[in-house]
């Protein structure tokens, strides 16, 4: 089945969301999770997502818009305990550098690195990385 944008109807997020789909969580409530991205920009590079599948923004419902919001804030204070260098973004759209079509907020820490746009491989993180990141970024009620 693919939806009118062309993808395909099976979401890795919702997978994840399942718990059928192995991730690092680094924040969960009802409504929403944050996790880290399997294909990092640079060291933390979280993703934040609604449980609810949305492709888009303006898939959102208004009732949705405090709970997700409040949990991008919460994902950059523990993001901040890396750097206070981060990117905040969403990708919308194929042109756009979408590549997963169900909502997701992007947070990028940057380091001493030159030209935050500059596009360089991603490998997958190392589940020793990622082990190490989620301790850095430590718990929420810290
Ligand atoms: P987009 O390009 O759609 O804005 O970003 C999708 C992001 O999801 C990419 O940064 C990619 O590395 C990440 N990603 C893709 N598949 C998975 C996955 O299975 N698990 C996790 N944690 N991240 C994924």
């Amino acid at each position: 089945m693919t939806s009118p944008e062309g993808h395909a109807a099976h979401c890795i997020f919702d997978e994840i969301v399942a718990g059928r789909a192995p991730t690092h969580k680094i924040y969960e409530d009802k409504d929403t999770l944050a996790f880290l991205d399997l294909f990092p920009i640079t060291r933390g590079h979280t993703l934040v997502i609604p449980k609810r599948h949305v492709d888009r923004l303006t898939e959102l419902r208004e009732n949705e818009y405090e709970d997700l919001f409040r949990t991008v804030v919460t994902v950059c204070r523990r993001v901040e305990r890396l750097t206070k260098d981060y990117n905040v973004a969403i990708n919308q759209g194929r042109l756009a550098g979408q590549l997963v079509f169900h909502l997701h907020f992007h947070i990028i820490p940057r380091y001493n690195t030159p030209g935050p746009f500059a596009i360089s491989p991603r490998t997958r993180i190392r589940e020793d990385e990622a082990q190490a990141v989620l301790a850095d970024l430590g718990d929420v009620s810290e």
